[in-house]
């Protein structure tokens, strides 16, 4: 980071370095420090299933919250993670956490998936599959609770090695998402070579729903897509009814949302959790008897 200015000169503050550069460098630093000092958490958001309205799974979602920054969004820290290598850590360090606590909701009988997401970058670590098989090992939950969210471009790269990946993290008997789906380019023959369990509509396509004719194709494609092709299809960023009504009608079978909950801190996901076993249903889509 220490530029060099002529002969022997040195800097570490460019007088012409921009504000948005120096608060990137704070940041970076406040993140770096921020898994020590117990400023981050991983908060579970629920997936439900739609016909049945039960939670079936749950995405984890990293939180941070910074003394001096607040509360910072992962879509501010995840590309700076990513952009400074960091992310391989982050990365570790949710999976074990979420591996963790999905085995407590088994120890309490509350048999759901969980999900989590994965950086380009931490994919592409060549100790990746060891790594994962290890956390595995290390916990009581079954390998087929365990669902990784990948995105398309992750497999477009290298697409030989990363195939190869995929397909050992398949034989662990751990799910494959795609994330975002539809977001990316996409050369969508890696659908029928890879062993992908679930594909994640994007939000972007679920937004106008129902009244936009070209979200309403786009959606209707990717779920008869899904259903020919044996992959379950989950509806990201639902929050109202009439999106959710809309995604029943295609014969969508799963989705996340604010509608049913955003993500929860551990504790409150699994009284919500708890609640969903005693019967309650996840979400309400009926207008008409409140
Ligand atoms: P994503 O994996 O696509 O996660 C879904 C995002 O949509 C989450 O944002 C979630 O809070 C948000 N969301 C869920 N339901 C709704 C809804 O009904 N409406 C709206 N407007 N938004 C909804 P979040 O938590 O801010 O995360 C943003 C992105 O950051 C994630 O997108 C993911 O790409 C990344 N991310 C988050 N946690 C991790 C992590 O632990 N590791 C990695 N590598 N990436 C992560
Ligand atoms: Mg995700
Ligand atoms: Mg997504
Ligand atoms: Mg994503």
């Amino acid at each position: 980071r220490v530029k060099e200015r002529g002969r022997g000169n040195f800097s570490f503050y460019q007088p012409q370095m921009s504000a948005g550069l120096l608060s990137r460098m704070r940041l970076e630093h406040a993140m770096r420090q921020a898994l020590d000092k117990g400023h981050m958490s991983v908060y579970f958001q629920p997936q439900v299933h739609i016909g049945s309205g039960r939670i079936v799974a749950a995405e984890a979602l990293l939180r941070w919250t910074d003394p001096e920054f607040g509360v910072v969004s992962p879509a501010a820290f995840i590309p700076l993670a990513e952009e400074s290598g960091y992310v391989v850590t982050l990365g570790a360090w949710v999976l074990e956490q979420s591996v963790q606590e999905a085995a407590r909701w088994h120890a309490q009988g509350m048999f759901i998936k969980v999900s989590v997401n994965v950086s380009a970058l931490e994919f592409r670590q060549p100790d990746f599959v060891e790594r994962l098989t290890q956390v595995l090992h290390g916990s009581t939950l079954p390998a087929h609770w365990l669902e990784l969210e990948l995105t398309e471009s992750i497999l477009l790269q290298d697409a030989q090695e990363m195939a190869l990946r995929v397909h050992r993290i398949a034989e662990l008997g751990v799910g494959l998402v795609i994330d975002d789906f539809g977001t990316g380019y996409s050369n969508l023959s890696y659908l029928k070579k890879l062993p992908i369990s679930k594909i994640k509509i994007d939000q972007s396509f679920v937004r106008g729903l129902p009244d936009d004719e070209e979200d309403k194709a786009i959606v209707g494609a990717i779920i008869s897509m899904g259903q020919a092709l044996g992959v379950e299809i989950v509806a990201e960023g639902v929050e109202t009814p009439e999106q959710c009504a809309a995604i029943e009608q295609m014969q969508g079978g799963y989705f996340q949302g604010y509608l049913c909950s955003p993500a929860l801190a551990p504790l409150q996901f699994r009284q919500r959790l708890r609640e969903d076993a005693d019967g309650s249903p996840a979400y309400t889509i009926s207008s008409e008897d409140d």
